[in-house]
C-alpha cells in the first residue's frame, strides 16, 4: 500500500454554525487562486470542465485607509481568479473519490517509522494508533521536521532528523509569516463596497478583504466577509500571546480589533451577526527551497515531500510541487516493480 498523508489544501474551508443554527460556509484561508505557468493550464482547464472550480467574475480593488476611498487597480487585479465550487476544497474532495484512493480525515500523524527489514513506512497517529504500514510515502506539510509540531500538539516533529536527515534539515527551517482572519456575516448586504475583494493600503491591521457570499456556487443567504489582517498584527499579538494554540481570550480580542478597523473605514455599515477569528500559525512560507525539482526526495525510503514551500506560496505553488512529487512517485514504484522482477 501506498500513503500520501496530509491532504492538501483540504482543511481551509470552514463550516460554522451560529447560535441560532444558521450554517455559514467561509474560505477562511486562500480566498481565490491565480494561473501564471502555463503547464499547469490542462489541469486547471480539466477541473474547470469538471465543476469543480470556476472563474470568480466580480470587481475588485484597493481601499485607500487614509483618504477613504477606492484608488485605481493594479493590472495584477485583472488577472483570472479562480474559486473551488462549493468551498475551496472542492479540488482535494474530489481527489480524495478518485477510484482506488481510500481516504482518512480528523486524523494527526505523530510519528513515522521505517522499518527497513519490511522496507515500508509505519504510521502512528496523535493518540496512539497504528495507521498502517506503506510501501512509499508523499507528505505535504514542511511541518513533519520542524519545531512548529512540538509548539501545537506537544509531541516531537513526526519525522525523525536521522530517518532522512538530508531531507529533513531542509525543511527544518522553513520560515513563514503568521496572519489572522476573521469571519463575519452580516444579515444584509454591505451597500457602500461596490467591490467584491479588495486590499487595504495605509492600513496596519488589515490586508484584505473578500465577499466569499459573491463567489460561485456559495449561498447569498447572508453576506459573509473574510478579513485578513497583516503580518505586522499578527507578529505582534504573537509576540505577546506566543505560538501555542490561541486562547478565547485572544481570539476575542484579535475579532474586536479587526472588526473596529474595519468599521473605521467606514465601509461596514452594519453589525455582524456572526464573527469568528482564526489563526494561520505559518500561513505562508517566505522561502522556496526546491524551485528546481519542486519537490524533495528520499529514494532510499522513499519518502517524498511536497508543498508550496517548495515552489511559491500560493495555491499554484502547492498544485506545480503536488504534480512534481506524483510523478517522481510514480517512477519510484517503476523502480521497486522492476527490482522485483
Ligand atoms: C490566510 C491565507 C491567505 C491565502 N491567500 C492565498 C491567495 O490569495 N492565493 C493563493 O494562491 N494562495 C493563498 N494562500 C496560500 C495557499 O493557501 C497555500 O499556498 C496552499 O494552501 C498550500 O498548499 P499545500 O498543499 O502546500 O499546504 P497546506 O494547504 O497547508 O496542506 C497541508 C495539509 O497537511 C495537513 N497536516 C499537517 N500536518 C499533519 C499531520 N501531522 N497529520 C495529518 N495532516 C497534517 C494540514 O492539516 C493540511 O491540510 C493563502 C493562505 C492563507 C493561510
Amino acid at each position: 500500500m501506498y500513503g500520501i498523508f496530509l491532504p492538501t489544501l483540504y482543511t481551509k474551508y470552514n463550516r460554522e454554525t451560529t447560535k441560532d443554527g444558521i450554517e455559514l460556509f467561509f474560505d477562511h484561508g486562500a480566498p481565490y487562486f491565480t494561473v501564471t505557468n502555463t503547464g499547469i493550464l490542462d489541469v486547471i482547464h480539466e477541473w474547470e470542465s469538471r465543476g469543480l472550480i470556476a472563474e470568480w467574475r466580480e470587481k475588485f480593488g484597493i481601499f485607500d485607509c487614509i483618504s477613504k476611498s477606492f484608488i485605481d487597480p493594479e493590472e495584477d487585479l485583472l488577472s483570472r481568479k479562480y474559486v473551488g465550487l462549493p468551498g475551496m476544497n472542492s479540488i482535494c474532495k474530489a481527489l480524495c473519490n478518485e477510484p482506488g484512493v481510500e481516504s482518512k480525515f480528523g486524523i494527526g500523524v505523530a510519528k513515522m517509522e521505517w522499518a527497513t527489514d519490511r522496507n515500508s513506512w509505519s504510521l502512528i497517529s496523535l493518540d496512539g494508533r497504528f495507521l498502517g504500514d506503506f510501501g512509499g510515502l508523499i507528505a505535504t506539510d514542511k511541518i513533519l521536521a520542524s519545531p512548529g509540531f512540538t509548539n501545537l500538539t506537544g509531541h516531537p516533529p513526526p519525522l525523525d532528523m536521522n530517518l532522512a536527515p538530508q531531507l529533513a534539515s531542509r525543511i527544518e527551517q522553513v520560515p513563514f509569516r503568521s496572519y489572522f482572519v476573521l469571519m463575519l456575516a452580516f444579515s444584509e448586504p454591505l451597500q457602500t463596497i461596490s467591490v467584491k475583494g479588495f486590499s487595504f493600503k495605509n492600513s496596519q491591521v488589515l490586508t484584505a478583504a473578500f465577499c466569499d457570499s459573491s463567489k460561485p456556487g456559495r449561498s447569498s443567504a447572508s453576506e459573509c466577509w473574510v478579513l485578513h489582517s497583516t503580518e505586522e498584527y499578527a507578529k505582534k499579538v504573537i509576540a505577546e500571546t506566543g505560538l501555542e494554540k490561541a486562547s478565547d481570550t485572544t481570539f476575542a480580542r484579535v475579532s474586536e480589533e479587526l472588526l473596529q478597523e474595519f468599521q473605521r473605514t467606514g465601509l461596514c455599515t452594519s453589525e455582524p451577526y456572526f464573527m469568528k477569528a482564526h489563526r494561520w500559525g505559518s500561513a505562508f512560507p517566505s522561502a522556496s527551497i526546491a524551485k528546481e525539482d519542486k519537490c524533495l526526495w528520499d529514494a532510499n525510503k522513499p519518502l517524498i515531500v511536497c508543498g508550496d514551500f517548495c515552489v511559491n506560496p500560493s495555491i499554484e505553488g502547492a498544485i506545480e510541487s503536488g504534480l512534481a512529487a506524483a510523478s517522481k512517485f510514480m517512477e519510484m514504484c517503476r523502480r521497486v516493480a522492476e527490482q522485483r522482477i
